[in-house]
């Protein structure tokens, strides 16, 4: 699975970091990255395994500004 987060509109509300703790964390700015990604454009983007499936689905539907997508 692919995940991208648009980590410059992240309004640093930790639910992702909650919901997906083994891809993301908060920086010290206080917003949320992926911990493992490659930058494309606007977008971090990395890998998600089929197992986590149901918490990355937690977390992009969770995100209140929307910058989560995983397909
Ligand atoms: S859920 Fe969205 S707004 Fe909240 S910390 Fe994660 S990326 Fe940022």
């Amino acid at each position: 699975m692919r995940i991208r987060h648009k980590k410059n509109e992240c309004i640093g509300c930790a639910l992702c970091e909650q919901e997906a703790p083994e891809y993301f964390t908060m920086d010290e700015e206080g917003m949320a990255t992926l911990l493992d990604f490659v930058q494309q454009g606007v977008f971090q983007q990395g890998q998600g395994l089929e197992v986590d499936r149901a918490k990355l689905t937690r977390a992009t539907e969770g995100c209140p500004v929307n910058i989560i997508h995983v397909d």
